[in-house]
């Protein structure tokens, strides 16, 4: 029997708000797995681990472990085994470049670190310790040669009470200070798609979905992908406008389901 169409999965204003599920997803996930679909979480959350976040899904009764990809491992797909990096961001970060064989050799955000220390390649992540003393060792490093990667390029990270810079504030004022653009890992760039068909095992994902909130990072990496996307507008920061490549546009992850399996009797 062939494989039925895999889903891609954005999180936040998808499966949940700041961890919150949204109404109908869990059990929308389970109706869509259940109907023989392989689903793969892909957020652009850098900060904490993969399986940190897969925790969570468990934690709201979505079985996730193996099945979340993140901003942070694609940025460490972009690393060689020895490069010397010099990084700020979350446990998600730190433990990807870990994996990939590089070395942290300093943190921006650490007063201690040493500006004669040699680095490759520059990692930048959502951090709140950002500041002056931060950006001026990130862009000097950049400026001097080192490579410049970026998890991802969000301006704004939803939250209940509001959107609050997100980690492409940070990487716009790296690139402004050290005149560099930088190698961004997430979606809805290239090196999230090689991620994603690498895990799935599957090179052809045009029958495939993407599942969004944003069609600037959603919709988009559905181009990227080659792929079909869905977009749901039960994120908080909705402003999306630009649907006219949506395949399916719904208020929620559970009208998704109903459309995706109710197209298949
Ligand atoms: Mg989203």
């Amino acid at each position: 029997m062939p494989l039925k169409p895999a889903v891609l999965c954005d999180l936040d204003g998808v499966v949940w708000l700041m961890h919150q599920p949204i109404a109908g997803s869990v059990d929308a996930i389970r109706r869509i797995r259940e109907a023989g679909h392989r689903v793969l979480f892909v957020t652009n959350n850098s900060h904490a681990t993969a399986d940190e976040q897969a925790s969570v899904l468990e934690g709201i009764g979505i079985e996730a472990m193996g099945s979340v990809v993140t901003a942070s491992q694609s940025a460490g797909k972009l690393l060689r085994r020895g490069d010397r990096v010099l990084t700020c961001g979350g446990p998600g970060v730190a433990q990807a470049i870990e994996q990939s064989g590089a070395v942290i050799v300093g943190r921006s955000d650490d007063p201690n670190f040493d500006m004669n220390t040699e680095v490759d390649a520059v990692v930048v992540a959502f951090h709140r310790t950002f500041d002056f003393a931060g950006l001026t060792k990130l862009s000097a490093k950049i400026r001097s040669g080192a490579r410049f990667i970026a998890t991802n390029d969000d301006a704004t990270y939803p939250t209940p009470h509001g959107v609050i810079p997100g980690g492409g504030s940070i990487v716009a004022a790296v690139a402004t200070a050290s005149g560099v653009q930088p190698t961004i890992a997430g979606k809805p760039y290239a090196p999230m798609a090689t991620l994603v068909k690498a895990v799935l095992g599957e090179t052809d994902l045009s029958n495939a979905w993407m599942v969004g909130d944003r069609a600037s990072t959603d919709g988009e990496f559905a181009k990227t992908v080659n792929c079909r996307f869905a977009h749901v507008q039960s994120g908080v920061a909705n402003a999306s406008t630009d649907l006219a490549h949506a395949a399916f546009t719904g208020p929620d992850l559970a009208s998704f389901a109903d459309f995706l399996l109710g197209s298949q009797n």
